[in-house]
């Protein structure tokens, strides 16, 4: 049975998962220029058009920081 002292008084630890930028079309209203694209420190994301964005998954470091720029919520990280 493993379990770690935080978890034995309830206190949260940090997830060290690794996690994926995922991006959920459906969420995204595909109607503006996507501020994420330029905040991505490696140029990984791109947008035709008003589409939603696209990941270079060669380039992504999964870093997250294209997730605070999108409301909608469409670019997520998620367990890998
Ligand atoms: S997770 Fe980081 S590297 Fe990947 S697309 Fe978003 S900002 Fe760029």
């Amino acid at each position: 049975m493993a379990f770690s002292l935080a978890s034995l008084f309830g206190l949260k630890t940090h997830d060290t998962t690794p996690k994926t930028l995922v991006v959920l079309k459906h969420r995204c209203p595909q109607n503006h220029r996507c501020p994420a694209v330029s905040a991505c420190p490696v140029g990984a994301l791109s947008q035709k058009g008003q589409k939603a964005p696209t990941v270079d998954r060669e380039r992504c470091i999964n870093c997250g920081k294209c997730t605070r720029y999108c409301f909608p919520k469409a670019l997520v990280m998620e367990k890998a």
